[in-house]
C-alpha cells in the first residue's frame, strides 16, 4: 500500500515525492513519458552535447528558499541568459532596452526617445508593451508602435495564435520594455544553471528508497491496479474530469534539434525571431550549459496547437478570461475531492516558470499533506 500515488514526474511530481519520502511516505511516482523530468528533462546526445529535449529552461528565481531547497540536489553554473531579436536586419536586445533603441534609430532620435521614456517612467523602470501602448506622447507613441510591430506581434501571433490584447496581459508583461541599458533576459537575483543538468538533479531528488518509480504508463492504466491513500495529479486539469466542463486549450510546440561541426552557432544562448519565419527563437544550448564540446546543437521552436487527438505534448495554458472561467469549473470540482490534490503547470493551468512550480508544490507539501 502506498501513502501517496503521484501521477506525473515533472517539476512537480519530483518534488513532492521528494519531500513526502523524507517524511516517511511511501510514494509511487508515474509518468507517461519514458523519463523523468517532465519538460525540463535533458540528457546527452550521441556528440556528447546536453540537449533540453523539450525547449531551453534557463533556471531563475527570487526566492531564496527555492534555491536553496533545490541547491540539496546539485551544483550550479552561474549563468545570465541572453536574448536577441531579429529586426530590420539587426540583430538587437531583447528585454528591448535602451541599447535596443540606441542599435535602430540615428542617434539624435534615439536619445529623444530615451529621454522620453526616462521622463515618464523613470531610469531602471519595467514597461509592458500593453502598458506603453496606452501612452499619449507622440515620440513615445511611435516608439511603442514599433515595438509592438516588430518584436511582439509576430512573435505572438506564432507562440500562441492569437494578438498580443487577445491574451492575459501577464503573458507579454513576462519580456517588458527595460528602461535600462541592461542586457540579461532575467533580472532575478538568483540565475543559475544545474552544473550536471536537470535530470541528473531530479535523479538525486528521487533517489529514496521510499519512492517507486513507474515510467511508460498513463496512470489510468493502473488505477484499479495500485492500492494508495491519496493521489497527486499534476497532468492536464480538464482530461483528469474527462472534460465535463469542455476542453482546456493548450499550444504545443515542435522542437527541431539541429546537430553542427562548429564550435558556436550564433553570439548568445537565444535568438528571437518575431518575423515572418515559421519558428519563434533558435536557443543554442551550450551556451545555457557552459559545455566544451567541439560540435554544438541548436534547438528551433515552431508553435502550434494543441490537437487531443494527436501525440502532442500541452506545453502551455492559455492565459486569457474565457479559459479561466472554464478553468475554474474544474478547480470547484477539484475542491470536492477528496484525498486527490493538484499542483503543477497543467493541473492548476498556470503559466508556472519552474521556480513557481517548486514553491508551490513545497507550499503543498506544507500546508496540505504534512499534517
Ligand atoms: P510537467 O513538466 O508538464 O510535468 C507533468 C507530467 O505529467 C508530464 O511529464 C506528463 O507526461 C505527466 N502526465 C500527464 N498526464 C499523465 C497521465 N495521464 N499519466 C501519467 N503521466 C501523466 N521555466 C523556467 O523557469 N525557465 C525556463 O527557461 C523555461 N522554459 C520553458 C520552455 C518551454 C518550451 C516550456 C514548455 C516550458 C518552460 N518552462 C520554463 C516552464 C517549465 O517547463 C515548467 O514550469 C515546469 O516544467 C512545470 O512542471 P510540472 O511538473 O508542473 O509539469
Ligand atoms: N514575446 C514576444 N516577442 C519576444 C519575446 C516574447 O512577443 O521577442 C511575447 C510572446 O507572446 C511570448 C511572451 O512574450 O509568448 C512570453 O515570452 P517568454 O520568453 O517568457 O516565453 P516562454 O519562454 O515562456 O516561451
Amino acid at each position: 500500500m502506498y501513502d501517496y500515488l503521484i501521477v506525473g514526474a515533472g517539476f512537480s511530481g519530483c518534488v513532492l515525492a521528494e519531500r513526502l519520502a523524507s517524511a516517511g511516505k511511501k510514494v509511487l511516482l508515474l509518468d507517461k513519458r519514458q523519463h523523468i523530468g517532465g519538460n525540463a528533462y535533458d540528457y546527452f546526445n550521441e556528440h556528447g552535447i546536453l540537449i533540453h529535449k523539450y525547449g531551453p529552461h534557463i533556471f531563475h528565481t527570487n526566492s531564496k528558499r527555492v534555491f536553496e531547497y533545490l541547491s540539496k540536489f546539485t551544483d550550479w553554473r552561474s549563468y545570465e541568459h541572453k536574448v536577441l531579436a531579429s529586426i530590420d536586419g539587426h540583430l538587437v536586445p531583447i528585454p528591448f532596452n535602451l541599447n535596443s533603441i540606441e542599435m535602430l534609430f540615428p542617434i539624435k532620435y534615439s536619445e529623444k526617445l530615451i529621454a522620453s521614456l526616462i521622463n515618464s517612467y523613470g531610469y531602471g523602470s519595467k514597461v509592458p508593451i500593453l502598458k506603453l501602448q496606452e501612452v499619449n506622447d507622440e515620440d513615445l507613441n511611435f516608439l511603442s508602435n514599433y515595438i509592438y510591430d516588430n518584436v511582439f506581434l509576430n512573435y505572438t501571433k506564432k507562440q500562441w495564435g492569437v494578438r498580443p490584447e487577445e491574451l492575459s496581459s501577464s503573458v507579454t508583461s513576462r519580456v517588458p520594455i527595460l528602461v535600462s541599458k541592461d542586457n540579461r533576459y532575467f533580472q532575478d537575483v538568483y540565475q543559475v544553471m544545474p552544473q550536471n543538468g536537470y535530470t541528473y538533479m531530479f535523479s538525486k531528488m528521487l533517489s529514496s528508497h521510499n519512492i517507486h518509480i513507474l515510467l511508460n504508463v498513463d496512470y489510468r492504466e493502473v488505477l484499479a491496479l495500485v492500492k494508495y491513500k491519496k493521489l497527486i495529479y499534476t497532468g492536464m486539469i480538464d482530461e483528469y474530469f474527462d472534460h465535463i466542463h469542455g476542453y482546456l486549450p493548450y499550444r504545443s510546440l515542435d522542437f527541431v534539434h539541429k546537430y553542427f561541426e562548429f564550435i558556436n552557432y550564433q553570439e548568445v544562448g537565444t535568438i528571437n525571431y518575431p518575423n515572418n519565419n515559421d519558428y519563434t527563437r533558435i536557443t543554442e544550448s551550450k551556451h545555457l550549459t557552459g559545455q566544451k564540446v567541439s560540435g554544438t546543437i541548436v534547438t528551433i521552436e515552431y508553435p502550434k496547437d494543441y490537437n487531443y487527438q494527436n501525440s502532442d505534448i500541452p506545453y502551455y495554458p492559455i492565459p486569457n478570461a474565457i479559459n479561466e472561467d472554464i478553468y475554474k469549473l474544474y478547480r470547484n470540482e477539484a475542491e470536492k475531492m477528496s484525498n486527490v490534490y493538484f499542483c503543477g503547470r497543467l493541473a492548476e493551468y498556470r503559466y508556472y516558470n519552474m521556480d513557481q512550480v517548486v514553491a508551490r508544490a513545497l507550499k503543498m507539501f506544507e500546508t496540505e499533506l504534512n499534517q
